[in-house]
């Protein structure tokens, strides 16, 4: 942390690398591990896309901070596996009163934590095990609901008929969710806004129905990959309530800006909801992995994943959790203790002071845009992102964004809104500051200027 400020961002190596500067076999006999950390330096760190470099500006932050790596270190030396409660009782306890504790923290309602009764949280790897998980208990539920409707009717009959919904500007995994789950998923029109309304889900839900379809599962986001857009929780919600449909909201990135009592109002209506995920890997200062689901009602998930063995039972099952009825992975790191000492060094004013200070700078940086009359904002900046093209056609974004990356000081990478080909530029690092921003923008100014004056480049 101390120098990384002196390497590239981006590295600089051709596919294959690595082979050439590594033995083709292990070891017969043991090394010391001063040649093995030598190494490190001379054959791994080449090949490292620094993604704690103060000029790492590409997709989402990822977590890390000193606590976090503590958390982890202790966690991977005590080295339990915390399947069920008797495998390692702190383990699934800590677990749940952190996941409580962000729940209150981020302002989510009641139902969702554990002391409620009925729901709860738990942690898992990725956002994407978080909406697969969620999207196949929706698909159990779904699919035993009618059942139990027409008992002559097998369960897989219903299966080609169940129909997932998302937005276009939905993450890929989304997508993917739905081709593991075997399901239809279709991806919906956003607003003006870039935002999924309830209307159009409405519209979309009347039409399958009437074509035969199932619609069982909605993946709303909050802070959308590509420009952290919003989705219309409150409206979608009603939709959902009311056509009895799982409605899960994906808020990897933003969710964690809930924190701060100002964006809570993003998450108006979450009474409705199913079930919501969020990612402090990405923007709470925690190393990955630590990905939080909630659901409102813990059995509606346990009961579509639950095998129970005789050599996994134990004899309090009656008083506590088992999480791993709550997700895919029997053995389950100690990922909790690192939440856990991230928040407490903090505190929480720590925590939103951190989001607040990468939204001032997301600020920042649209003022230099705006000031340039050969740019443009492409959508509006609600948190530590801003996405920004060159006037004119989609090609010279595209090369600017080549050129940027080439030049190795910045990393930032495209995305498309509205057919627009625009750079990303996420605040990362956590101690960024203005300086970052100021030379940030320079350099995209400079390798601009060159581009216009040479646009064949
Ligand atoms: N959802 C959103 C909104 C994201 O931005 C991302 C990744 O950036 C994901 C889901 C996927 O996250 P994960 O890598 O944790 O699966």
């Amino acid at each position: 942390m101390e120098n990384i400020h002196n390497r590239r961002v981006i590295p600089e190596v051709e596919p294959g690398y690595l082979k050439q500067l590594l033995p083709d076999t292990a070891p017969e006999m043991s090394e010391c591990f001063d040649d093995i950390m030598k190494d490190v330096e001379r054959t791994i760190m080449p090949g490292i896309t620094h993604w704690q470099h103060p000029h790492f500006h590409a997709y989402f932050p990822s977590g890390n901070s000193y606590p976090s790596i503590l958390g982890d270190m202790l966690s991977d030396a005590i080295g339990c596996i915390g399947f069920s409660w008797a495998s390692s009782p702190a383990c699934t306890e800590l677990e749940a009163i952190t996941m409580d504790w962000l729940g209150k923290m981020m302002g989510l309602p009641n139902i969702f934590l554990h002391g409620s009764g009925e729901g709860g949280g738990v942690i898992q790897g990725s956002a994407s095990e978080c909406i697969l998980v969620t999207l196949l208990a929706a698909r159990h539920h779904a699919l035993q609901e009618r059942e139990s409707m027409s008992p002559l009717i097998r369960n897989d009959s219903n299966l080609p008929k169940l129909v997932a919904y998302c937005s276009k500007l939905s993450h890929s995994c989304v997508e993917k969710a739905g081709m593991l789950g075997f399901v239809h998923l279709r991806q919906l029109d956003v607003d003006d806004n870039l935002s999924l309304r309830g209307n159009v889900l409405e519209a979309a839900t009347q039409e399958d129905k009437k074509l035969g379809f199932i619609p069982f599962y909605v993946c709303a986001t909050l802070g959308t990959t590509a420009c952290c857009s919003f989705d219309n929780i409150a409206e979608l919600g009603e939709v959902c309530v009311r056509e009895n449909i799982w409605l899960h909201v994906d808020a990897a990135y933003a969710g964690n800006a809930l924190i701060c009592p100002e964006f809570q109002h993003l998450i108006k209506g979450a009474e409705n909801l199913t079930s919501f995920s969020c990612n402090p890997n990405k923007w709470m200062l925690v190393n990955f992995d630590c990905s939080l689901l909630w659901v409102r009602d813990r059995l509606m998930l346990t009961s579509s994943m639950t095998v129970d063995p005789l050599y996994l039972q134990h004899k309090h099952e009656d008083q506590t959790i088992d999480l791993r009825h709550w997700g895919i992975p029997l053995s389950r790191r100690f990922r909790a203790l690192k939440l856990w000492f991230v928040i407490r060094s903090y505190g929480v004013t720590g925590l939103q002071a951190y989001i607040r200070k990468h939204i001032k700078l997301a600020k920042l940086f649209e003022t230099y845009v705006k000031n340039d009359a050969r740019f443009e904002v492409s959508a509006p900046v609600n948190m530590g992102l801003v996405c920004f093209r060159l006037k004119g056609p989609n090609s010279l974004t595209k090369k600017l964004n080549r050129l940027i990356n080439e030049a190795g000081q910045l990393h930032m990478v495209p995305a498309l809104i509205n057919k627009n080909y625009v750079i990303r530029f996420a605040l990362c690092a956590e101690n960024a500051n203005e300086n970052d921003i100021e030379f940030a923008w320079k350099a995209i100014s400079a390798i601009a200027s060159t581009l216009l004056a040479r646009p064949s480049v």
